[in-house]
């Protein structure tokens, strides 16, 4: 017999633990993982290739460990006078806040956030051995500034994450609440701007607070906004100190030339990129208007995906819309359902489909 999970000599604080595991499945219409749904342009494609087989013919060598170009294409992109010392990149952002976890978390130590927020947070702070803790949000899952701080204080970790707008809810998070939050711990605070891209233009990023904040990194990634899921790109900008304490934990050679080659060149047509995210906008917000029109409550969003509550038995609406072609995250909310923003086909085949099952109130 073929040993199980159970039978080896496991960590014991990873024993019962279920790995991070939305489906996968190949229906026609996949809305469940919050993905850029548009293709990248073909010019944009035909470049990367280019700087992938320019990249390929020196790959016998370890690429720059440094990703000193990469860096500095982040820099200029992300402006705020930002240089490229204050940059960090890594496999996806999931990478990035592992590093940050790596060297700020750890046994003994612990990790905070304000549920209900990104689910690897907790999965990956685990990972580290670290504890993981959940604070609390408004019944519209708003934060406020001094409830927040209050929280954070009382809780005392050593790394706070702030999902900047947040996932799973769409909800924003104000710059007082970052401040609020920063002043009220010793700790390393992340904010997470994942989903940046997709808030309102004159909204300002935590990139303005970072000066004079040496315990402040704001996380981005190429996986969203820039349709790049794939490629597993994300980075964060920081002090140069914080960043420093990344070199410890990272592998020597984390980012292969092929990805710095293939993120570098998409990040010289950034503008292509994020040709659509005004397209996924519209969508968003005629999602949130339909469902409203079919009797739920749409979660204010300012993100690529909408939150909607009102459901009556999640498990069963999204099974019915998985057997429609349709695949939507159920996350666990009560009565809630989760809905990535597609091109306008695909988010007409979901509003079709969700009047279609009508389990609403
Ligand atoms: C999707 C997402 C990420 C991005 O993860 P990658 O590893 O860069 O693909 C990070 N944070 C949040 C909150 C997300 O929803």
């Amino acid at each position: 017999m073929s040993p199980r999970l159970e039978d080896l000599p496991l960590r014991a604080d990873l024993r019962g633990q279920k790995p991070y595991g939305a489906p996968q499945a190949a229906l026609p219409v996949a809305l469940n993982v919050n993905e850029n749904t548009h293709p990248v342009p073909q010019a944009v494609a035909d470049d990367i290739v280019d700087s992938i087989a320019l990249a390929l013919r020196e790959v016998n060598r370890y690429p720059d460990r440094e990703f000193t170009a990469l860096r500095e294409g982040f820099a200029d992109y992300l402006g705020h006078g930002l240089g490229r010392d204050q940059i960090w990149a890594a496999n996806g952002s999931n990478e990035v806040l592992q590093h940050i976890l790596q060297a700020f978390a750890g046994p003994g130590r612990s990790a905070f956030g304000f549920a209900p927020t990104y689910s690897m947070y907790p999965l990956l702070t685990r990972g580290t051995g670290a504890e993981w803790i959940a604070g609390t949000r408004a019944p519209d899952y708003t934060i406020e500034a001094a409830h927040a701080a209050f929280q954070v204080a009382e809780a005392s970790p050593d790394v706070v994450f702030l999902c900047s707008p947040n996932n799973p809810t769409g909800t924003p998070v104000g710059l007082d609440v970052v401040e609020a939050v920063y002043d009220a711990t010793d700790g390393i605070v992340v904010v997470d701007e994942a989903y940046f891209e997709f808030a309102p233009r004159d909204q300002d990023s935590a990139l303005t607070l970072l000066a004079g904040r040496e315990r402040l990194a704001v996380s981005r990634t190429m996986s969203k906004a820039f349709a790049f899921a794939g490629a597993r790109v994300g980075y964060l900008a920081a002090d140069p100190a914080l960043i420093d304490a990344l070199r410890l934990v990272r592998l020597p050679y984390h980012l292969s030339a092929l990805t710095q080659a293939a993120a570098g060149a998409a990040l010289r047509h950034a503008p292509v990129m994020l040709r659509m995210v005004e397209e996924i906008v519209v969508q968003r917000n005629r999602i949130a208007a339909t469902v409203e029109a079919l009797g739920y409550t749409a979660r204010d969003s300012w993100t690529n995906f909408l939150l909607f509550g009102g459901v009556d038995d999640p498990a069963t609406t999204w099974q019915r819309l998985y057997d429609r072609g349709v695949l939507i995250r159920d996350v666990g909310i009560p009565h809630h359902l989760r809905v990535t923003a597609g091109t306008e086909h695909e988010t007409t085949a979901f509003l079709d489909a969700l009047a279609s099952v009508g389990s609403a109130p």
